[in-house]
């Protein structure tokens, strides 16, 4: 017809491969098993795939420069010479191509000699970046030529790219201060030398010959300052008035961007990039705004995070009320397509109604460019694929669930915890010392464990031989805990294979994937399950495992349970209702599990939130109503229990500033939280947030095989004791013991069980 048809692009693919040849490629490194150069083989091999997938799949920007070894924000660190000083030796002493991986690797792994950087998530995501550190001194020149590189591989393979960026206002927001900053000191502070690294950047790869880059500035999603704005539009005019550059998109995404748009819609530079799937309020924003003028609007309208088919009837009428908002628009996904799996053709094994309603990475690519043509053309163009993948969410609609949910409300409200912990004080069996001991659920997950679970997964192992082996290994932790002496059991959880997949498996509306691996951080991939419907519980998930580890001992024993927020969080959610809704129908599950494990003879039960800090919003007016559900949902599935027994929660993986307040609104008795690394600051901090419940602050670090000394933990107990009573204090590791061995496990235990005692007596 009249009108051209739109420019495609994506922000950046999946590069793990369709049988994860990253992870063998890296990790085979690492074990010595592969070179560098076949290392660099593998990774060119998968960055020759990405780059023909999305050309042939008719993408006009493809880009480049998004491949990693390990992590992107690494890369930019080291592309700009940014290298702490433990690692600088390292670094220059580099001098072939094994060396310099090695330089790498150490800084995201650590070495004998320095540990790693910090990791962190990035945003609200699930993948964890590496923190730079930046300081007054730390160097910043322009050091690698990563992106040139690449931009030229791909060239010579026929397509030219768009080389990516983080962009620096991001980088430096994300980066911490080094050891040696002074008070005050913010990474920001060096945007002014950080930026002719970026414009001399630019300058190199105009020669090269990209007509174009795309910086990247998610930061923007989140609450900035006025400085923070200004450093933005300091920023965009230096680089944006550079001569001899590409054209420059800016690219925001996981929000509504807010108060920069008008700083980008004003920079001097080609593009800008908005994210219209997790923020729609740009539209609005961009209209009140009158438009971006002359720039090309890269429109984020496919979801790079979630598994759902674009509703493209939706997508188009987006893209249509954008068309007089800029010079040109440009039909992108809303972020990179690495928080997605590579290829819905892999999965063979899942229910046809539900695979119709998938599009992973690949299939996102089709999906842009039936968007564009859409455009061009009028909807008609699309026929039938207008409306195939997304009828109504109604074909798994459980009305009992909803049902249910509706008579129950928010649920009858706990009694007061004054008057739980007094019926759960009493009565001899129930009765716990002062500094009660504990573990978070976990224990070691042997060879044999892991082979067991295999065996049964692939048929080799008859159901009865595997409930065995698994009763014996309960047996063993059960003999094991008594043995050390403390107070509130568990049964191990060798069952699990991981803390949500576990349950996704066993509730309706849940369903796992084979294949579908995406990058959690360097190496480590998870296979997150797909909630596609409304959940139930069709059979008791955790019960029997439970009774039997009580059956053994006359000690508590303490049922597990994984939270309704790290159930949504570490899973693909449906995009049709609000999460909240979807945080009841999974509360809902777990209360009906809670009430059967009680009726077990099951007196205290752990229900874990880790990700409760993960999914709260990025923007702090978007964050009382999230943690508002938040605490519903834990209570909905906690609070239909006697006064007697004992509710726990578990958190980690996390800085508690924004969510602390929230914690006592869970209604949990007791809370166990990461706090080995913090020095119990959080026992005064949780204090002087009104906290008046138990609290389990973690006294040794998990996640080093390092055995903590009796009088290390004991000097954390009397630390801890400055800011709670000793009968509010419970004494634990700081996270499950799954991913260490028996020989740190059982002295780490036996110094916790007689630093408390030594504490106890001395009260
Ligand atoms: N109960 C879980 C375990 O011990 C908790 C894990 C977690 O907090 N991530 O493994
Ligand atoms: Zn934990």
């Amino acid at each position: 017809m009249n009108t051209p048809v739109p420019a495609t692009s994506v922000h950046g693919y999946p590069h793990i491969g369709p049988r994860r040849e990253l992870k063998r490629a890296v990790e085979g490194y690492w074990a010595g098993r592969t070179t560098a150069a076949e290392l660099d083989a593998a990774a060119a091999a998968l960055r020759r795939d990405a780059v023909a997938a999305m050309a042939a799949a008719g993408i006009a920007a493809v880009p480049s420069n998004t491949f990693t070894y390990y992590d992107q924000m690494l890369d930019t660190a080291l592309l700009f010479g940014a290298v702490p000083e433990r690692f600088r030796a390292a670094a220059a002493a580099a001098s072939d191509r094994a060396g310099e991986l090695d330089a790498y690797f150490a800084m995201a792994r650590g070495s004998d000699a320095a540990p790693p950087l910090e990791m962190t998530k990035w945003f609200d995501t699930n993948y964890h970046y590496l923190v730079p550190e930046i300081g007054p001194a730390t160097p910043l020149r322009l050091s690698g030529a990563k992106p040139v590189e690449e931009f030229e591989e791909a060239r010579a393979q026929g397509v030219e790219t768009r080389p990516v960026l983080i962009g620096p206002l991001t980088f430096l927001l994300l980066s911490k201060p080094d050891a040696s900053a002074p008070e005050g000191f913010a990474p920001l502070d060096r945007l002014d030398e950080l930026l002719p690294c970026y414009g001399e950047l630019l300058e190199r790869l105009h020669r090269a010959g990209a007509a174009a880059v795309r910086l990247d500035e998610p930061a923007l999603a989140a609450d900035r300052t006025p400085e923070e704005l200004a450093a933005l539009r300091r920023a965009y005019r230096y680089l944006g008035e550079r001569e001899a550059r590409p054209a420059i998109t800016v690219s925001t995404y996981f929000g509504a961007i807010g108060a920069a748009l008008p700083v980008l819609a004003a920079a001097p530079v080609e593009g800008v990039g908005l994210d219209f799937v997790a923020g729609p309020a740009n539209r609005d924003a961009l209209a009140a705004a009158g438009g971006l003028g002359g720039k090309v609007l890269e429109a984020g309208l496919v979801d790079g995070r979630n598994v759902w088919r674009t509703d493209l009837g939706g997508a188009l009428a987006m893209a249509a009320s954008l068309l007089g908002l800029a010079g040109g628009l440009t039909v992108s996904t809303s972020c990179s397509l690495q928080h997605v799996p590579l290829d819905l053709a892999a999965e063979t094994g899942l229910d046809p109604r539900l695979r119709e309603r998938l599009a992973f990475a690949r299939q996102k690519l089709d999906e842009l460019a039936l968007i564009a043509l859409g455009l061009a053309e009028g909807t008609e163009a699309l026929g039938d694929r207008l409306a195939a993948g997304r009828p109504a969410g109604g074909a798994f609609t459980d009305h009992q669930v909803r049902a249910r949910l509706d008579a129950l409300g928010a649920g009858r409200p706990r009694a007061d915890y004054a008057v739980r912990v007094r019926a759960q004080r009493q009565g001899g069996a129930g009765a716990l010392p002062p500094l009660a001991t504990t573990t978070i659920g976990s224990f070691p997950q042997t060879a044999e464990v892991r082979a067991a679970r295999a065996g049964l997964r692939a048929g080799r192992l008859p159901r009865e031989e595997y409930e065995r082996l698994m009763r014996a290994e309960i047996d063993r932790v059960i003999a094991l805990q008594e043995d050390i002496g403390l107070d509130v059991l568990v049964h191990g959880e060798p069952e699990r294979n991981d803390m949500v997949q576990y349950f996704a498996e066993q509730l309706a509306g849940y369903a796992a994937t084979e294949h579908g691996w995406v990058q959690s951080y360097g190496s480590r991939y998870v296979r997150p399950p797909i909630l596609f419907g409304d959940v139930s519980r069709p059979a008791p998930m955790t019960v029997e495992w439970a009774r039997y580890a009580q059956s053994r001992t006359a000690k508590p024993v303490k049922g597990m349970l994984t939270g309704p927020v790290t159930m949504l969080a570490w899973s693909f959610v449906r995009d049709d209702q609000p999460l909240a809704e979807t945080a009841r129908q999974v509360a809902l599950a777990l209360r009906d599990e809670v009430r059967d494990l009680e009726a077990a003879g099951i007196r205290h039960i752990q229900v874990d939130e880790p990700a409760l800090r993960e999914l709260l919003p990025l923007r702090r007016d978007e964050q009382p109503a999230y943690l508002a559900w938040a605490a519903e949902a834990f209570r909905l599935a906690t609070s239909g229990v006697a006064d007697t027994t004992t509710v726990h929660t578990h958190m980690c993986y996390s800085e508690f500033g924004e969510v602390i307040g929230a914690i006592g609104e869970l209604d949990a008795d007791v809370t166990s939280v990461e706090a080995a690394r913090s020095r119990m600051e959080l026992v005064a901090d949780l204090r002087d947030v009104g906290y008046r419940r138990e609290i389990g602050p973690g006294v040794y670090d998990i996640h080093s095989p390092r055995v903590p000394s009796e009088e290390e933990i004991e000097a954390a107990l009397r630390r801890a004791l400055a800011a709670v009573e000793p009968d509010r204090l419970w004494v634990n590791p700081d996270c499950g013991l799954k991913t260490r061995g028996y020989a740190e496990v059982e002295p780490a235990l036996r110094n916790l069980v007689s630093a408390a005692r030594r504490v106890r007596e001395s009260l």
